[in-house]
């Protein structure tokens, strides 16, 4: 579990990017942050994984404060997807799904193993394995992001808009693989986006946060109070 307490983020400039946030991410589900931009969202997010750390309050992962965990650590038991998949260009794709098992000491073959069982487990053709990222899709590029993300197969996802930058029908495709993958996987995923439909389509539970980083609701997708 994943416990915003009290969290406040003042950025340097003054701006309150996240005001008093406290809720609860539960273990296995996804939980969505939706609201529109500039209300907190990829702030909130990076306070999990320490790219961000709060001006007041705690964020816990399992009950423990995660600026008392050792940095290493806690981004290896969390994958991170971005809108723009953030692919390394000069690699091919199985071996920019690798790179994580790699540097974890793995050895080359098990390595390669590993990421062509994971791209095909995010419904990636084979056959695109080997080629670069450039000659892929955007849609395809987000699969491998997602992929590269389960790498070191870690408990908590962080996904920050991660489908936003496709079209509507590859988002569709992409927003039902992950259901599917999470039927499977069962991860803690935090999920931010500022589309509602997807937010409801996609959340176990749903926050809403307005501009200003306050929480406005939080709610199952069938219990969110419209307007
Ligand atoms: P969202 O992800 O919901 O679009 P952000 O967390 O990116 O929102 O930003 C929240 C607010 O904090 C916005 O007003 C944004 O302009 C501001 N902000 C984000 N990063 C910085 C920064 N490094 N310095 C100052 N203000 C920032
Ligand atoms: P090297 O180990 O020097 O990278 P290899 O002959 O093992 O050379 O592989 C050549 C390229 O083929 C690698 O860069 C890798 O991207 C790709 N490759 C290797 N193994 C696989 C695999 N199992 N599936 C897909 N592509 C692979």
């Amino acid at each position: 579990m994943i416990t915003f307490d009290g969290v406040t983020k003042r950025y340097a400039d003054g701006t309150v990017a996240v005001d008093d946030l406290s809720l609860e991410v539960p273990t296995g589900a996804i939980t969505v942050f939706v609201g529109p931009s500039g209300c907190g969202k990829t702030t909130s997010l990076r306070m999990i994984n320490r790219m961000i750390d709060p001006s007041q309050g705690r964020v816990l992962l399992d009950g423990k404060d995660v600026t008392t965990v050792d940095p290493a650590t806690l981004r290896r038991g969390i994958g991170y997807v971005i809108q723009q998949a953030g692919l390394f260009p000069h690699r091919r794709i199985v071996d920019n799904v690798a790179t994580v098992p790699l540097l974890l000491g793995w050895d080359k073959k098990k390595a390669r193993d590993r990421a062509m069982e994971l791209l095909e487990r995010v419904g990636l053709d084979p056959k695109m394995a080997r080629r670069y990222p450039f000659q892929l899709s955007g849609g395809q590029q987000q699969r491998v992001g997602v992929a590269r993300a389960l790498a070191a197969d870690p408990p908590v996802l962080l996904m920050d808009e991660p489908f936003s930058a496709v079209d509507p029908i590859v988002r569709a495709s992409l927003q039902e693989e992950l259901l599917r993958l999470q039927s499977e996987l069962h991860k803690t995923i935090v999920f931010v986006t500022h589309d509602i439909d997807e937010a409801v389509k996609l959340g176990d539970t749903v926050a809403v946060l307005r501009v200003g980083g306050k929480l406005a609701q939080i709610a199952a997708p069938a219990d969110l109070l419209s307007g």
